[in-house]
């Protein structure tokens, strides 16, 4: 009886919402958006606070393929209460079949019909949220509602492509191209927890000055030095192992050019466009492996759940905004000036 109250109480919802694609006017604040029912196999989460990320901007501009029936609950990351469990819990906004052969193998982000919360289902900026169980997992009190928030799809994403497909050893030198976004802060502690050697580029000096205070050993000012040059350079000749790349079009020829005899570059979006021209030769004489990836797996979800549990990765926070403030948020991050996570409060403080 008090369950059917509470249903109730909350069948519509104050939330973060698209009335269509196109500019950022079109994120409006609404609290008139029908509550989400969970099916078999699903758990609702009451949000206590979202986090944006880059593609929440694509999602407002619009992809190919993709329609919306406003009005779209924007967001992918999110920290809330698991309703039937009352376990405070971390949503993974990758949502697989279950059923596909890559998910039977356990490669939940090559799911043939893989989707993401708030890009083709409704997103999290909303005081209620319905995923799959096993798209949630339990994090212990002590991890603040702020990091927590702004934690997953930036350190899976980080994670695999470090972890998994690039294989980052402790004596390898890694480029994180674009210092500043969320992925590639959490590669920047990611490789510095295996104990690589970091180096970093940032259009900005006071983003580089923040990446050196967060473990980044050298730092290179994209905008008025040669990065590739600079690099071989310091290294006596010789590049870097790994270069992380999820800003493309504007960075791929230096990624390149700083890659040392069979070097990996890991790539996982590409934010400045996506069509890089590769001199093939230069591909195989020096034996370089380019690889993409995609956010992550379950098992690798579980990894990093763990590593914010224990308090090993925590995401720097560059602001917090209040859920009725919400297209301020998405103005900060379409800026480009922020240095971390932005964090969406959704719960009444
Ligand atoms: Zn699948």
């Amino acid at each position: 009886m008090f369950g059917l109250n509470i249903s109730t109480t909350h069948s519509l919802l104050r939330a973060l919402t698209l009335s269509a694609h196109g500019a950022l006017d079109r994120v409006e604040y609404r609290t008139d958006v029908p509550a989400p029912e969970p099916g078999p196999g699903e758990c609702r989460v009451r949000v206590l606070a979202a986090a944006l990320n880059h593609l929440d901007l694509f999602v407002v501009s619009g992809l190919p393929g993709v329609t919306i029936t406003p009005p779209w609950v924007l967001g992918a990351d999110a920290v809330g209460i698991r309703e039937d469990t009352g376990e405070r819990v971390v949503i993974n906004p990758g949502i697989s079949d279950g059923t596909c052969e890559y998910c039977r193998r356990g490669e939940q982000s090559l799911c043939v019909r893989f989707r993401l919360l708030g890009e083709h289902l409704p997103g999290t900026i909303a005081e209620y949220v319905v995923v799959p169980t096993h798209n949630v997992l339990p994090i212990p009190d002590t991890v603040p509602i702020t990091e927590a928030a702004a934690f997953t799809l930036a350190t899976l994403t980080a994670w695999r492509m470090i972890v998994t497909r690039a294989n980052v050893r402790p004596d390898d030198d890694v480029l994180i191209q674009g210092i500043g976004g969320g992925v590639a802060l959490a590669a920047l502690q990611i490789c510095k927890h295996i104990g690589a050697h970091v180096w970093v580029t940032s259009t900005s000096d006071a983003k580089l000055e923040r990446a050196r205070a967060l473990g980044a050993d050298e730092t290179i000012n994209s905008r008025t030095t040669d990065v590739a040059r600079e690099i071989r350079a310091r290294t006596n000749k010789r590049g870097v192992d790994v270069v992380v790349d999820s800003v493309g079009q504007a960075t791929w020829d230096a990624s390149l050019g700083a890659l040392a005899k069979g070097g990996r570059l890991v790539t996982c979006g590409a934010t400045t466009g996506p069509m890089v021209a590769t001199d093939e030769r230069k591909l195989f004489w020096n034996q370089w492996s380019i690889l993409g990836s995609t956010m992550g797996n379950d098992a690798e979800f579980a990894s990093v759940v763990a590593e914010l549990s224990n308090g090993n990765l925590y995401p720097p926070i560059d602001s917090t905004f209040d859920i009725t403030d919400g297209r301020a948020a998405f103005e900060r991050l379409a800026g480009a000036e922020q240095f971390g996570k932005i964090v969406i409060r959704v719960a009444e403080q």
